[in-house]
């Protein structure tokens, strides 16, 4: 998708100024905590439904060229996607929806039997150019500020750990982001989001029961039916949950490596 950069939002981004309308210095309530927040609204959002609680929180890479075409995309009406907080490599925070409000970021969605992914979640997008325009690794600038942030929204809301997920855990059958080379374990090191204890492959990994594979990832919350066949759907979602929880093995098959990884992350939010 090809984007024309409007001039005075391109000096903006160069400068860091405050010139261009809708650009601005950290909104007030984040202003002493995220002195690189800046304030670009996105019009595409609505109320959150009444009496839904913020419970899930979802992480996505861009999947653009940059962050200047990633924001200008978010905040075009046509476009209808937004997100609530975009954080480029360099660690800038740009707030484009406020978080009692309703972004537009996971689409068609499911997790938990819960379909309404939007109503009940916070979505931040990394930008980084996704498998389209070249995936790169999320740089460590990027990553700390995530890693604060993320932090300071936990805070905030109660979001259990195994609600701590990404596009791809809640879209396998669309969706890639953020991708295997995003660091789960690192932000769970840092006590933001599940990660599973130490474990070893049992023998009986070696040839794993594929209908018990889709019962312990359907009752994670994968929108998974557990039916004994090793579909294209239960590739994807194998896939997802790869990506997230045993990166080194993205295969989209169930092994025993992966198995033993499914166990111990099931384990695992049993006591989350
Ligand atoms: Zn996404």
């Amino acid at each position: 998708m090809k984007h024309v950069l409007p001039l005075a939002l391109a000096v903006v981004l160069v400068s860091g100024c405050t010139l261009f309308p809708g650009v601005s210095a950290p909104p007030p309530e984040y202003g002493i905590r995220f002195k690189a927040m800046r304030d670009m609204p996105s019009p595409n959002f609505e109320p959150r439904p009444w009496g839904v609680a913020i419970d899930m929180l979802i992480i996505h890479y861009t999947g653009m060229e940059n962050a200047v075409s990633a924001l200008a995309h978010m905040r075009d009406p046509k476009a209808r996607v937004s997100a609530h907080f975009v954080i480029d490599e360099d660690g800038t925070i740009y707030r484009m929806v406020a978080e009692n409000k309703r972004a537009w970021h996971a689409g068609t969605a499911s997790w938990g039997g819960e379909t309404n992914i939007n109503d009940r979640s916070i979505g931040i997008e990394l930008v980084n150019p996704g498998t389209e325009f070249g995936y790169r690794h999320f740089p460590e600038p990027q990553m700390l500020t995530l890693e604060r942030l993320a932090g300071d929204l936990l805070e905030r809301h109660a979001i259990p750990a195994r609600n701590v997920l990404g596009h791809s855990d809640v879209a396998p059958a669309r969706k890639q982001d953020p991708g295997e080379l995003f660091d789960w374990a690192r932000l769970a090191a840092a006590g933001i989001g599940l990660w599973p204890a130490t474990h070893q492959p049992k023998k009986t990994d070696n040839s794993p029961d594929i209908l018990e594979a889709q019962k312990l990832l359907k009752s994670f919350g994968y929108d998974i039916s557990a039916n004994g066949e090793e579909d294209e759907h239960t590739r994807l979602v194998i896939t997802a949950f790869q990506s997230h929880f045993h990166p080194s093995g993205v295969r989209g098959k169930m092994d025993a490596g992966t198995f033993a990884v499914l166990r111990a992350v099931a384990a695992a939010a049993q006591e989350s």
